[in-house]
């Protein structure tokens, strides 16, 4: 799996989690079978998706842990090289190049 999909997967399930939890909240006020039932869905979306990140949250390159910035980084900080396509970055300081 490329940090893409890791991304991609990431944010479904940390989605699934908050709106089981609004669901579990607002609709399960008068109904705590339903309730119960979008808390359990949630906890364990939130375990899932916990467990992709410490899974698969690293660079593919030189295995290093991106669990900072998760969704902002390009470049890996420990080898600099491009998450995606492991291009090395020439020089020093970068060019700015967005
Ligand atoms: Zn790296």
């Amino acid at each position: 799996m490329d940090i893409k999909t890791t991304r991609k997967v990431v944010t479904i399930g940390f989605t699934i989690c908050i709106f089981a939890s609004l669901i579990g909240i607002f609709f399960g006020a008068g109904n705590p079978e339903l309730s119960n039932y979008m808390l359990i869905v949630a906890v364990i979306v939130f375990l899932f998706t916990a467990a992709i990140i410490m899974k698969y949250a690293r660079c593919p390159w030189c295995g290093g842990s991106l669990l900072r910035k998760f969704f902002k980084l390009e470049v890996c900080p420990h080898c600099h090289r491009n998450l995606t396509t492991g291009k090395k970055k020439k020089g020093h300081g970068g060019r700015g190049r967005k």
